[in-house]
């Protein structure tokens, strides 16, 4: 552009006042400068980049704020729909927030309200987006039937035919669809105004509203289940919390072990003392899963246990899952009067069993199975397994029910016994099939690990029980074992449910009569 033409237009009047066709020189219109509208034009080329840069949607309109067609007409309603939403987003979390502070005060403990948001703070995996909104399998919108305009495409008459491709009928229908978005997506007051929302807009405000959606139950799920994985549901974070508010436990540190129906998490014992006992000064709190699944195959433990039967059936499933942890803490607990190895029991809150730590700073001892032991220490640990098995049934009339190699530790030149949630009286229906799984777990672990001496299963399970079953294979065996257990069945059924075949005090069964 000409800078001297531009002058002259800025003041045509003056330009024309002369004589002259070509006029005089114009003093008026010297006054400025040519420097001076070199830097303006400059300035205003400036101001426009940088506009540009910040706003490019604002300058492409203001590019060509008179130029009709669908593009310019979508871009400044695409454009004001997402600054409103966003503005409305803003609005909400910000109000979000507000009320988050209010209901949290200074307390401790906070709540959070991170799965309301709208406006989602990046996080890693939102690339994803892209491709998420494209899985139409559950297309929430996919079920939209155009509804105002009929079957054959239009209304109307003559020249005041309107088509579904109408643009007011078509933005207004849009306006109205954006009801069938989540009942989470905040359309605003919007549906209630005569808005018409192009196709463009109306697309891109759904593919917000579903990769919003989805993003938020993502978001949801993480959380669900990284608490579900962790057994850290708000309630058991809570008991925790008040352990170490009560000075139980000086500090959880972390987790230990994530398995199916627990988790298991190191702590420093507190200086509080519980009952005068003093609190171990490295603890494992095991957190019984709230999460009911995996529990459902263990129901043949407990149901038929009758120290729970009872309780059992008229017991909600949260409630069956602290009677896990109880179980777990009248079994440490009776192995602990044997003398036992095992770990002491600290505290019961409900699902959650706090007991003394095996192991050392934070390193849990390791599972036989995971530690090589030399070939004297394997003989060693056989025996001590072979007495803790014999004391645990006579002493402790118990049976393990899960005993192996991972649920044995290497400590102090010694065999511990844990995870004794599922452990049996002998009497159970099912405790001598239990019993004879054991001693197979057993047998096999210390025959492959070179120990001459280990008995075999068979051999294993008489000297533990005192029982002598005689049958030289595995089938009969295990027919003979399901015949006790029937005859015992029996003998409680006719002579009342506590009453065993077995004397009454206290010792396991000898199952002769
Ligand atoms: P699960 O039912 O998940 O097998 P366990 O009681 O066996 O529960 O505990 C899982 C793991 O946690 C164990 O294998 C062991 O490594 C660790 N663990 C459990 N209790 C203790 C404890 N008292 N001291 C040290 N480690 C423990
Ligand atoms: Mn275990």
């Amino acid at each position: 552009m000409d800078p001297v033409g531009i002058a002259a237009g800025a003041g045509p009047g003056a330009a024309w006042q002369g004589k002259c066709p070509w006029g005089a020189p114009n003093t008026t219109s010297m006054s400025c400068s040519l420097a001076d509208v070199m830097s303006e034009q400059l300035a205003k080329e400036l101001q426009l980049e940088e506009e540009n840069a910040a706003f490019p949607e604002v300058v492409a309109v203001a590019e060509g704020p008179f130029i009709t067609g669908e593009n310019s007409d979508t871009s400044s309603d695409l454009m004001l729909a997402q600054m409103l939403q966003m503005e409305f987003d803003r609005e909400y979390d910000a109000q979000l927030r507000r009320e988050e502070k209010k209901i949290n005060g200074d307390s401790k403990v906070s709540i959070s309200f991170e799965n309301y948001r709208k406006v989602h703070p990046y996080d890693s995996d939102s690339s994803e987006d892209e491709v998420d909104w494209q899985d139409t399998r559950h297309d929430p919108y996919r079920a939209d039937k155009p509804t105002t305009t009929p079957r054959r495409g239009f209304i109307g008459k003559g020249k005041d035919i309107t088509t579904k491709h109408d643009e007011v009928v078509c933005g207004r229908k849009n306006t109205a669809r954006m009801e069938n978005f989540a009942p989470e997506f905040q359309v605003g007051d919007g549906i209630g105004m005569d808005l018409k929302l192009s196709n463009q807009v109306f697309n891109a405000l759904k593919q917000h509203a579903y990769s919003e959606e989805r993003r938020s139950a993502r978001l949801h799920e993480k959380k669900e289940h990284s608490t579900a994985e962790k057994a850290v549901d708000p309630k058991t974070r809570l008991l925790l919390y008040k352990m170490v508010n009560a000075g139980t436990l000086e500090t959880i540190t972390g987790c230990i072990s994530t398995g199916k129906e627990s988790v298991v998490f190191h702590a420093y014992g507190g200086i509080s003392a519980i009952e005068d006992k003093v609190i171990p000064a490295e603890c494992a709190i095991k957190v019984f899963k709230t999460t009911l699944n995996e529990f459902k195959n263990r129901d043949k433990y407990i149901k038929d246990d009758y120290r729970f039967k009872d309780r059992f059936s008229k017991l909600n499933p949260r409630k069956i899952i602290r009677m896990w942890a109880e179980k777990e803490m009248h079994n440490l607990t009776r192995m602990q009067h044997a003398g036992i190895p095992c770990p002491e029991v600290v505290m019961l809150k409900k699902h959650v069993l706090v007991m003394s730590f095996i192991g050392q700073d934070q390193v849990p001892a390791p599972k036989l199975k995971d530690v090589t032991l030399s070939s004297e220490d394997m003989k060693n640990a056989y025996y001590q397994v072979l007495n803790m098995m014999q004391q645990l049934y006579k002493e402790c009339n118990l049976v393990h029910a899960d005993l192996s190699e991972y649920n044995m530790l290497w400590h102090d030149g010694k065999v511990w016994l844990i995870d004794v949630s599922q452990s049996v009286e002998p009497t159970h229906p099912h405790g001598l099939e239990f019993l004879f799984r054991d001693c197979k777990n057993v047998s096999q672990f210390f025959q492959k690990g070179g120990v001459a001496e280990a008995l075999n299963e068979r051999e294993l399970f008489n000297a533990v029980s005192g029982l002598n079953i005689a049958a030289d294979n595995e089938v009969d065996f295990q027919e003979e074992i399901e015949a006790l257990e029937k005859r015992n069945e029996d003998h409680v059924q006719n002579h009342g449910k506590k009453q065993s075949m077995f004397s009454s005090n206290g010792d396991p069964p000898i199952y002769d009569e």
